[in-house]
């Protein structure tokens, strides 16, 4: 057994915990849509350090049990039919896809083309069949025979006094995911969507990390949060014109189904986000970043927020299998091969942990060579959460360092947290949840 990270499994209606390989590099391709799905698995998994209690316990309980996080990417409904009706998902499907269904149904490309305007475009939206106005009448009867249009319910609505808005849905399977919308000056308004229910990640400054892995979304889950954002509030807010990928869940762990609903989204017949709009984030999965980079035109955010292998192996336990050396070496090598192309790295600013001006000078020694710019975050405290943000002032004096020395850097206040809409605040954690990482010596005074 490593001794560094491993991963952990809680199985739902067993009660019994196993541990699990960190062989989080395979992805199983997604089921296309003939594939019926299997039912979510209700379970959590959690990235932690074997030196934890739980650790000792669960791997005397279960020594032969071992499972890779491999088979959770198996058994996990990636396709596009809806388990409850066993109908096609509409928006789980790339427009070839779509074209090609219609097809085998005996219609003609052009009804798919009319039909894939009306749930992306025209300012329609499409929920049900009765929106789909124009189109041939045999058409549609089949449609409601075999399409389901929506894989989400909304549930509720908030809006902080900024004007950001957290919007609550409810998955099939009862469980819930948050997006959030956040006008800006200037007419950019960006939605935040979720990849996962919950997050395997167990950064320690996030809430979301707190939940586990509860399990993926699926690409019609992901496509419909930037569906609904712009259905329910253009007119309160206008054009949506930005997505991100950084609400709940660790989008690359779920990279199938994040690249495919990336695609949904910039199709220039659908939604038309511009690629340059719609950005992936990452804790720093390696392989799949790389993976990201060469079939994906869409924009990548590493999230860094250390400028040491100490202190990141703490924050951000990912890194004690990719640390900040393989991870920055690999965004080197593989930008060389991307045109005008540049990564933005996010640094949540953590008072005492790595505010420090010379935290600011090794971030530009880190960061040499790689085309990119730098958004310093502020910390969105949370119950329960050690961590202090850092000082206005101070996060000024740390953009200052940077931006003397070249580096195009931003500074990112809080949005939406009396609303617990801000980076970081998404979900709610259950009972069980993954251990607090125990900080190296010389930050324990600090905290
Ligand atoms: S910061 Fe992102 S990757 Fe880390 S635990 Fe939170 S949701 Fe997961």
């Amino acid at each position: 057994m490593e001794m560094g990270c491993i991963w952990m499994r809680r199985a739902g209606g067993t009660n019994c915990l196993v541990v699990m390989k960190p062989a989080i590099s395979s992805i199983t391709p997604i089921a296309s849509f003939p594939v019926p799905p299997s039912k979510p698995p209700r379970r959590l998994i959690f990235l932690f350090s074997s030196s934890c209690r739980l650790f000792s316990k669960i791997a005397c309980s279960s020594p032969t049990a071992a499972l890779s996080i491999d088979d959770y990417e198996t058994g996990t409904v990636n396709g596009s039919i809806s388990s409850k009706s066993s109908k096609v998902l509409l928006k789980g499907m790339r427009y070839t896809e779509l074209e090609k269904w219609v097809q085998s149904h005996g219609y003609r490309p052009g009804q798919a083309l009319m039909l894939w305007k009306r749930l992306y475009g025209n300012n329609i939206w499409a929920h049900c069949i009765d929106e789909l106005e124009g189109l041939n009448k045999d058409f549609r009867k089949m449609l409601s025979e075999f399409a389901e249009f929506k894989a989400l319910s909304l549930k509720d609505i908030h809006t902080a006094s900024d004007g950001t808005r957290k919007i609550l849905f409810t998955l099939e399977d009862g469980l819930g995911i948050e997006t959030v919308v956040i006008p800006c000056k200037g007419g950019r308004t960006t939605v935040c969507v979720s990849s996962q229910v919950g997050c395997a990640m167990n950064c320690q400054f996030c809430y979301t990390g707190r939940m586990g892995l509860r399990r993926h979304l699926t690409a019609a889950e992901i496509v419909e949060q930037a569906v609904f954002a712009r259905r329910l509030l253009s007119s309160e807010v206008g054009s949506i014109t930005n997505v991100v990928f950084m609400g709940m869940g660790e989008p690359l762990h779920n990279i199938e189904n994040v690249i495919k609903a990336a695609d949904i989204m910039v199709d220039e017949h659908g939604l038309h986000f511009s690629p340059r709009k719609v950005t992936v984030s990452t804790s720093g999965l390696v392989p799949q970043l790389k993976r990201f980079l060469h079939e994906s035109n869409c924009a990548l955010a590493v999230s860094l927020n250390a400028t040491t292998d100490e202190v990141r192996n703490w924050i951000m336990p990912i890194n004690r299998k990719y640390n900040l050396g393989v991870l920055l070496e690999t965004l080197r090598e593989e930008l060389r091969f991307k045109h005008n192309y540049k990564v933005l790295f996010e640094y949540v600013m953590l008072a005492g942990v790595n505010d420090s001006i010379e935290d600011a000078r090794k971030l530009i020694d880190l960061v040499q060579g790689i085309p990119c710019k730098i958004n310093l975050i502020s910390f969105n405290a949370h119950s329960g959460s050690e961590f202090r943000p850092t000082s206005e002032e101070k996060m000024m004096e740390f953009r200052n360092v940077l931006a003397e020395a070249g580096c195009v850097v931003f500074l990112r206040l809080s949005r939406g947290d009396d609303k617990m809409a801000a980076c970081g605040q998404l979900g709610k954690p259950g009972d069980i949840q993954p251990p607090r990482l125990r900080a190296p010596p010389r930050f324990q005074m600090a905290l």
